[in-house]
């Protein structure tokens, strides 16, 4: 494959986008950068990354940070498990290394949140260290070059192309694994590939079999696990209980009660009373669906005003809005809890 680097580094030049994190690169930014990439669109993280690097410019800043002003930073991203090993990984890079992002594989692979890809991302763009950086552009590209019947989705396969990647890394290593990604970002992306305008067309088996969207193989995904949830909102009409959720999809994030069931608006105030609540008022809000990875939830809500909000934490509405981090699939509900 060694026919691709110039090609590549030459197209990479011409064509790569503006983005912020490619304006001051240090292996910080780039962490925090490819992070927020990770299962996130570039539009989107656009604005959260610069937010959150005038926040917090370094190592030291993100180590200190507290959690709640994480959390806030965070909130809109989702998968708040990334924000939480961010933040480890700055203090062990802190504590272990002085802030200073380790150049040794070894060492790197070894930080919270750091797998193969981000290491590979850092150590190359970062410190021009010849490792691959193989993510799922650069899979698809790889796969599609070669007409590749590797399952994609498999470890072993991901490893086949890092090594062959890595055997043909110019000194340029950095914008090398950028070239990939960006032509896999723009050019050969997963449903459209603009060939006449790649730089590989002349050697591409996909291209020249004549049908570059059949590959990559990958082997069917499980389908999303479809959940329904009722969200109890209750609320003494200033503040609303919130509670984190630590073992779930929310990572940690405050939440309102929930039951993993739809309930009727009468089973919903015995729940509350149960808990020892004097209930006023129960009302139903709209219901709302929300998009995990791999789950899909079906949400009921309910705004149950209640006489006093007993030893419960709870929060007002500016307080939940701009300090707490609360996760968008609540977020949904709290324009009507506040009506
Ligand atoms: S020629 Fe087409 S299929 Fe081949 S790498 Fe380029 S965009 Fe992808």
């Amino acid at each position: 494959m060694i026919e691709i680097v110039t090609p590549l580094l030459e197209w990479f030049k011409e064509n790569k986008r503006d983005l912020d994190w490619r304006k001051n690169r240090t292996p910080y930014t780039i962490l925090v950068s490819e992070v927020m990439l990770q299962q996130t669109r570039v539009e989107t993280v656009r604005s959260y990354y610069k937010r959150f690097i005038e926040a917090l410019p370094d190592f030291e800043s993100l180590a200190r940070c507290p959690d709640g002003k994480l959390m806030k930073l965070w909130e809109g991203l989702g998968y708040y498990s990334r924000a939480r090993n961010l933040k480890k990984c700055a203090i062990e890079v802190v504590e272990k290394y002085k802030g200073i992002f380790p150049k040794a594989y070894e060492q790197a692979i070894k930080l919270s949140g750091v797998g193969p890809y981000t290491c590979g991302a850092i150590l190359s763009i970062g410190y021009h260290l010849k490792y691959a950086a193989v993510d799922g552009n650069v899979l698809r590209v790889l796969s599609r070059y070669t007409a590749s019947s590797l399952d994609i989705s498999l470890e072993k396969t991901k490893l086949y192309f890092k090594e062959e990647i890595e055997k043909i890394m110019p000194d340029e290593a950095g914008a090398f694994n950028e070239s990939l990604m960006e032509l896999g970002a723009t050019i050969c992306m997963p449903k459209i590939t603009k060939c006449d305008a790649c730089p590989l067309k002349n050697n591409c088996k996909a291209y020249q079999k004549g049908k570059p969207l059949s590959f990559p193989v990958k082997s069917i995904q499980k389908e999303k696990k479809i959940l329904e949830y009722t969200c109890l909102f209750i609320t003494d009409g200033k503040c609303c209980i919130l509670i984190p959720k630590e073992k779930d999809l929310l990572q940690g994030l405050p939440a309102p009660l929930l039951i993993n069931k739809f309930v009727t608006s009468n089973e919903a105030i015995e729940y509350v009373e149960n808990l020892g609540f004097s209930v006023k008022n129960a009302e139903q809000l709209q219901d709302k669906k929300h998009i995990f990875t791999h789950q899909i939830w079906y949400m009921k809500g309910y705004k149950i005003l209640v006489k006093d909000m007993l030893d419960y934490p709870c929060y007002t509405q500016k307080h939940i809005i701009e300090e707490l981090g609360i996760s968008s699939c609540f977020k949904k509900f709290l324009d009507e809890v506040w009506d």
